[in-house]
């Protein structure tokens, strides 16, 4: 095993990185070529017939059969004409990732004759052979399959996979009894809603707005390390994260690898992927390192979330296949090395209209900064009354090592809006009962008048807050590097959505009342920002006094994926979701059953791997060293230099310790395993978080580490830390 390690050490420097073509000097040249977008729909389908999908997407209407067919048969041109020969319905199935399943264009006739088929139908709908997707439940009690349909809003497009081409349409995965099995059918739903609910209370300020979109950018952490080194570490690749290794002597902690120079196998491998991305329509823009060695950034514009969403699950699959080429490995994992940073997707969101104006931006004219506090402020009332369920969204295994570690926000939810802002929010609730005369300057009576000179120059940031107002959007730190942005989006959207729907009403019931528009918005946002003062926080987050703060303050702080993951089945979250329709209480149950033994599985695996490792390949290690320690005590006894043995007993003293240690935490914890197992699922869930990961993974890997530096290198058998992060 140690000779694998030095052979991957080896072959990792050996490598020269690839040369990658470029594909044109101009993005603009090949950007989208691999999309049925605009641009081919309008080339391969008739002007009406484009027309009509337009309007439908636009209005989220049905597209009927004749129109889904004659999108087929524009698709299938298209496609075809691209090399491409089979046809998938990719889709979000509760795993997290994404899943296929590829059909021919191919088909043969009765007669023996063959044509290259694709209809409306196939397009629009279909029946996976899927009853392996997990599905808590739902499908037991009926049928054991669901089918897939058509999401017209977001765009097909072309995968090229080795030298197949296939083209993929995006589609939702359903029950036959209707219950979503997926991500994106509550997600569209909830991105209905934030529509419906903040265009209502855009009229306040424009009646002409007709459509508000929920906005997202999504910048995507992660590690790249050598393809050899990565299969070196059994444990990330069972697991995909460390389950044990010592700090390297240089960590993290000069800081230096931040916007330092990016070496050029990593250089060549970003520019390779980027460059797929673009064919994909996909607008990656800024790549820079990470605080943590070996760690980097991507972050594409911002798109309407579905598409966002999409392309950040089309972008991870991207890289992970290009790395490949370029015998690299990315990890995605919220934490694949301790005492390091971990791998977050920080969700960069928003509210657009359909004019193209921000909502959450200040403007320099105080009539658009009345609607900007509304919405401002709305999303902080939102994130105040359901903190505990955003904090549910970004519920995992991985995400539990990283939420309050290093250089990562806590597990409690708090809102960062800036020195600036939170005294504009003061001024605000402290004048109260404003009284509006004929020839006043109402915003500036309302004090709200000088909001734009303030703003200009909002340049503090924290980065320890897990909700911090950037400028002009908010940004949802706590979201897994590995995880889908699906259910945060769909947390924050429904969320917001109600809270609009409730300003509404308030606010129309005071303009029924005779109160002036302005003024009632302003009393009600008064209100709000009294109400929600507990979930606003600017201080250090990662600090003790915090904890203790948001104690007092009765904000919750769930450390643990299974305890945070409640928050979903709570009365007052399923009444909401249940209200809007975004879940039902069965696909609630089934959610939490799946995430509860998804949990399970990760944890179980977590724990037989280190198991493992620790008693097949770390104690033989220890006891190789032991016996060379025993024997030179031996020899220098037989020269009879007897005194001079005191270092050599008292470290095989150590070692014996260590591995006896070792050897009865591990069998502690398969006793752990086999009592968990007998539990139903909630408990057992549970049980593996306290009784089997909690009791035993820091314990055994203490050992383990101190073992590290004690055994002699070369009889090491896994891939130390600094070979992992350093070499490239
Ligand atoms: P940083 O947060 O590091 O300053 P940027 O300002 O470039 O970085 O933004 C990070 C991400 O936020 C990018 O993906 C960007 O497109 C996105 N973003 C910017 N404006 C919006 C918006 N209005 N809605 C959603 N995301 C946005
Ligand atoms: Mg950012």
């Amino acid at each position: 095993m140690s000779r694998l390690r030095f052979e991957a050490v080896k072959s990792a420097l050996s490598r020269k990185p690839v040369n990658v073509p470029n594909l044109s000097a101009r993005v603009t040249d090949y950007f989208g070529m691999n999309v049925f977008g605009d641009e081919a729909m309008k080339r391969y389908m008739s002007y009406s017939a484009y027309q009509k999908v337009k309007t439908c997407i636009y209005k989220g209407d049905k597209i009927n059969g004749a129109l889904a067919d004659a999108v087929a048969g524009a698709m299938k041109a298209w496609a075809i004409e691209r090399g491409a020969t089979h046809f998938t319905h990719w889709f979000q199935p509760l795993t997290g990732s994404t899943a296929e399943k590829h059909d021919a264009f191919f088909e043969k006739q009765p007669d023996g004759s063959t044509i290259e088929k694709f209809k409306g139908g196939a397009l629009v709908q279909q029946e996976p052979d899927a009853s392996s997707f997990p599905h808590g439940g739902i499908r037991n009690t009926f049928e054991a399959r669901g089918y897939t349909a058509w999401d017209p809003s977001s765009p097909a497009f072309l995968m090229e996979k080795g030298s197949g081409i296939t083209l993929c349409i995006p589609t939702i995965f359903v029950s036959y009894t209707g219950e979503a099995l997926d991500y994106k059918t509550p997600l569209l739903k909830a991105l209905q809603l934030i529509d419906k609910a903040a265009t209502d209370v855009c009229h306040y300020f424009d009646r002409d707005v007709r459509k508000v979109t929920a906005t997202l950018g999504t910048e995507q952490e992660y590690f790249v390390i050598d393809k050899a080194l990565y299969y070196a570490r059994p444990d990330l690749v069972l697991t995909g994260r460390t389950l044990f290794g010592h700090a390297p002597a240089k960590g993290q902690q000069l800081d230096d690898h931040y916007f330092g120079s990016i070496p050029s196998r990593i250089k060549a491998y970003m520019q390779d992927f980027e460059q797929e991305a673009f064919k994909l329509g996909i607008p990656v823009t800024t790549r820079h390192n990470e605080v943590a060695p070996g760690q980097y950034e991507c972050a594409p514009v911002f798109e309407d979330v579905n598409l966002a969403v999409d392309h950040n699950l089309l972008l991870m699959d991207v890289m992970e296949m290009i790395a490949d080429k370029h015998d690299l490995k990315v990890l995605f994992h919220e934490k694949p090395f301790a005492s390091i940073s971990g791998n977050g997707k920080h969700n960069n969101w928003s509210l657009a209209t359909d004019s193209g104006v921000n909502l959450l931006a200040p403007s320099t004219r105080a009539k658009e900064n009345l609607q900007f506090l509304t919405f401002f402020v709305n999303t902080i009332r939102a994130v105040y009354e359901h903190e505990d369920l955003l904090r549910a969204s970004v519920a995992s295994a991985g995400n539990d090592y990283r939420l309050g570690a290093n250089e990562a926000p806590p597990a409690i939810i708090s809102v960062f809006i800036g020195s600036q802002l939170t005294s504009v929010l003061d001024e605000l609730e402290h004048n109260s009962s404003v009284k509006i005369e004929k020839g006043d300057n109402l915003y500036m009576k309302l004090g709200i008048d000088k909001i734009p000179d303030i703003i200009k120059d909002n340049t503090d940031r924290n980065r320890t807050s897990p909700f911090a107002f950037t400028g002009n959007k908010f940004e949802f730190r706590a979201v897994g590097g590995s995880a889908s942005c699906s259910p945060s989006m769909t947390v924050l959207n429904t969320i917001v959505a109600d809270q609009l729907f409730k300003f509404k009403v308030e606010v129309d019931a005071q303009i029924i009342e005779g109160i002036k528009k302005e003024v009632a918005i302003v009393n009600v946002l008064r209100e709000y920002i009294k109400e929600s003062k507990a979930i606003r926080f600017e201080g250090n987050g990662y600090s003790e006094e915090w904890l203790t703060e948001a104690a007092k303050r009765g904000l919750s702080n769930l450390r643990d994926c299974p305890r945070a993951q409640l928050a979903y089945g709570t009365e007052k979250s399923r009444q909401l979701f249940i209200k809007y329709g975004v879940f039902s209480n069965v696909e609630l149950d089934a959610r939490n059953e799946i995430m509860l033994e998804n949990y399970i599985m990760k944890i179980q695996i977590e724990s037989r791997a280190l198991g493992n490792f620790a008693v097949n390949q770390i104690i033989p290690a220890a006891m190789l060293y032991q016996n060379k320690l025993i024997n030179s005590a031996k020899g220098l006894k037989e020269l009879g230099l007897e005194s001079e043995t005191e270092y050599t007993i008292s470290a095989i003293r150590t070692i014996a310790e260590r591995v006896n240690t070792l050897r009865q935490a591990v069998q502690d914890m398969v006793e752990a395993r086999k009592r968990a197992n007998k539990l139903e699922t909630k408990d057992a869930a549970m049980a593996y978080c306290d009784e089997v990961k909690g009791a035993f993974f820091e314990k055994i890997r203490y050992q383990i580490d101190k073992l590290e530096i004690v055994v002699p290198d070369n009889d090491w058998p896994f891939a130390k830390y600094r070979e992992l992060l350093l070499v490239r």
